[in-house]
């Protein structure tokens, strides 16, 4: 149906580790895959966490977890390989770090992206999605910020979770309150005497990092931590919690009914949220503790704080309205910059009691959302194998990577751990549709929906 137009059998969205680990299982000393595929990527490159690579900081997960190794560790695309092509591997086990820095892992996600440069558009960022009929079967088009039009028989979705804005910030216009996404850009374009007051929102280790760094390069600055807790928390990096981080703990969390899910998670958040390692814990209380000794405190934390309102005072100042535990009144703090390290939206439907973090489905579904089958509650259904189906059509062609946490657990979302499996099991899903949709083409038979799902 359509002329002049390639067709591509995979599109992807998104080209951060996701899409890259899904590159990566394509190859034909992997998973194998033997189509055509395209993945579009708004930046310029692969630059995993551009604005949260500061010099100390370094990665919350075993460097060994990394896009393809769980799954083979023979591959010429894990962290291993990266090392040796780099010459520092005797380096690196010198440096004896169990977790590398941030800024060498970024190198690894970057050194594994330039394998497939010519599979990836950069500086292409897809707003449109339409699910168009091609003869019986479900044609992508997707259309990019220039009007570039791209189709695809197939889909992966990678684009990275959404923001978390807590529900005080989301309607200020304003470029005085910032996601991390977007911290050292940010801190670049202001001079430091412009920046005299900056508050730091949430618990997280983010906001830690966030809090040193600050102090480190800013240290006129008045610094605020403002967090709902009694005090920054220690991330549980338990062996036997650490289990979450299984792929036999996917099969548990899927299958379970929704209230178990809810248990879990609970149960399991500080596996990965709103909480820190302890080096970053230490060297905060330590840097406190040493300001108060010299007399220059310059560290404020707003402990057990709940923030209740947010308003734009002029074009340099926000001003917060916020109650804690030693001063159940409300007041106000007046800062220069109010940086958000409050997380990522999970897939779920707002409530009452939901604290800005949940949404039905990702913003870049709404065009197709009408032709995707949704749960009970109106959320995005996604199959074990990480597919979303469609109304219309049967089988695989549609598969959702990295935004199923509360389908999938705590592994599918916030960290690398489970990429491998997860990208090797889309690859499998993939070559399964493509190769029941072709058959259908060389029988020029109608295919059964049993066919489309073998
Ligand atoms: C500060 C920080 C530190 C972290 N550290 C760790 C860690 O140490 N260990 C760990 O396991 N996990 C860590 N994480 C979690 C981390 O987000 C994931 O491990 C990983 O980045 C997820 O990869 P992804 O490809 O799903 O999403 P992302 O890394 O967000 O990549 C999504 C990509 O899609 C692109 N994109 C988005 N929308 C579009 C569009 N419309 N068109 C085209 N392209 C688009 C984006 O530009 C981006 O490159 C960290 C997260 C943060 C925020």
């Amino acid at each position: 149906m359509i002329s002049n137009e390639k067709v591509y059998d995979v599109l992807g969205i998104g080209f951060g580790p996701a899409n890259i680990s899904v590159a990566i299982a394509m190859e034909s000393d992997e998973v194998g895959f033997a189509g055509t595929r395209l993945f579009l990527e708004s930046k310029q490159g692969s630059i995993w966490q551009e604005h949260m690579l500061f010099e100390g900081s370094d990665i919350q997960n075993n460097p060994l977890r990394d896009m393809v190794t769980p799954r083979n560790p023979r591959s010429r695309f894990g962290f291993i390989s990266f090392l040796h092509a780099k010459n520092r591997f005797m380096k690196f086990l010198n440096t004896g770090l169990h977790h590398p820095y941030r800024i060498e892992y970024a190198q690894y996600v970057a050194w594994v992206a330039e394998h497939f440069q010519k599979d990836v558009r950069y500086n292409t960022t897809v707003t449109d999605i339409q699910l168009l009929d091609d003869d019986g079967k479900p044609l992508y088009k997707l259309m990019d910020r220039d009007g570039n039009t791209y189709y695809g028989r197939t889909l992966v979705m990678a684009p990275g979770r959404t923001p978390m804005i807590p529900p005080a910030f989301t309607a200020l216009q304003t470029d005085r309150v910032i996601h991390l996404n977007d911290y050292l850009k940010t801190m670049a374009r202001y001079p430091a005497e412009a920046l005299s007051r900056i508050a730091v929102v949430g618990g997280s280790q983010s906001a830690v990092e966030i809090l040193l760094h600050l102090s480190d390069t800013h240290p006129k600055s008045e610094l605020l931590g403002i967090s709902r807790c009694f005090g920054y928390k220690q991330k549980d990096v338990n062996p036997f919690t650490g289990e979450v981080y299984f792929q036999e703990f996917v099969d548990i969390f899927y299958h379970a009914d929704r209230a178990t899910k809810r248990r879990l998670q609970d149960d399991l958040r500080l596996t990965n949220y709103s909480a820190s390692d302890a080096d970053v814990l230490d060297a905060l209380y330590k840097k406190m503790y040493m300001q108060e000794v010299q007399g220059n405190e310059k560290i404020t934390i707003h402990r057990s704080a709940h923030i209740q309102s947010a308003l734009v005072m002029d074009e340099n100042s926000v001003r917060i309205g916020l109650k804690k535990l030693e001063h159940p009144e409300l007041f106000y703090e007046d800062v220069s910059l109010v940086i958000l390290a409050t997380g990522f939206k999970d897939i779920g439907m707002p409530d009452e009691n939901d604290r800005g973090n949940l949404e039905p489905y990702p913003k870049l579904f709404a065009p197709v959302i009408d032709h995707i089958q949704l749960d009970d509650r109106g959320c995005l259904l996604i199959n074990r194998n990480y597919s979303a189906n469609l109304k219309n059509y049967a089988g695989d062609s549609c598969f959702v990577n990295g935004l199923c946490e509360s389908s999938h657990g705590m592994g599918d979302a916030g960290s690398f751990s489970l990429l491998s499996f997860r990208s090797g099991e889309i690859v499998t899903g993939l070559n399964n549709y493509l190769a029941a949709i072709d058959g259908q083409k060389k029988t020029n038979g109608v295919a059964r929906p049993e066919d489309i799902y073998a």
